[in-house]
């Protein structure tokens, strides 16, 4: 799929390419993220699916929806579940919060490298749980991408690639993505834990962090933890 999304064209026709072009404006920002603070990131692939998929963290079953898989460092991505996004609900369900799925993934993949996804991995799965902080400061990741995405021309096409965000974009699509990754939740992962399997913290407290990332820009302000 990515070989047939000619680069930055057709972002803004097809589907399929705008989510490519957000994997590969996510990754380009943390590699040079990393290198600011002196550090080397390793990329994750993306696998795009429908339906099911054999990963190294067991076999998701149907409808999954998008998530991270530690133990083989890849980022899923359920077409199907962007198809309901935007069937269900509309403009709410587009670009923007396609773009935060995504972007909240590779947030997973970035508390892998630093080490802070293990902390999680303790079974636990209460409000003020590793599990929770653990979903906010990846949503704080995703709001420190979109900073970066709406004032940083993108590598293909030259322009930021998130043009404009409102309050109400952010709330709106926070909310769609959520709503239907719920949805999706009941439909139990089989095998080892992911993120996505664990608890999300409530709407207000995820669309704080993701606030919190996307006005500071600064990573160092993630941290849920403390
Ligand atoms: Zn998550």
């Amino acid at each position: 799929m990515q070989q047939s999304c000619r680069k930055g064209r057709d972002a803004n026709t097809r589907e399929d390419c705008r989510l490519v072009a957000v994997v590969n404006s996510t990754q380009d920002f943390w590699r040079q993220e990393f290198q600011r603070r002196g550090g080397r990131y390793s990329p994750a692939s993306t696998v795009f699916f429908s339906g099911q998929v054999n990963t190294a963290c067991g076999a998701a079953s149907k409808a999954v929806g998008p998530f991270y898989c530690p133990a083989d460092r890849q980022v899923y991505l359920d077409l199907g579940f962007f198809d309901d996004l935007r069937t269900k609900f509309g403009a709410t369900g587009g670009p923007f919060a396609q773009a935060y799925v995504i972007a909240h993934e590779y947030g997973h993949h970035i508390q892998n490298l630093t080490g802070t996804l293990a902390r999680a991995q303790n079974g636990q799965t209460g409000a003020n749980s590793n599990a929770v902080k653990v979903e906010l400061q990846a949503d704080c990741y995703a709001g420190v991408w979109a900073h970066n995405a709406t004032r940083t021309p993108d590598e293909s096409t030259g322009r930021p690639l998130i043009k404009s965000l409102t309050d109400e974009d952010i709330r709106d699509g926070l909310n769609a993505a959520a709503a239907v990754g719920d949805d999706r939740i009941q439909e139990k992962f089989q095998g080892r834990v992911t993120p996505e399997s664990w608890t999300h913290g409530s709407a207000e407290q995820r669309q704080q962090w993701f606030y919190q990332g996307y006005r500071t820009g600064d990573m160092a302000q993630c941290n849920t933890f403390r």
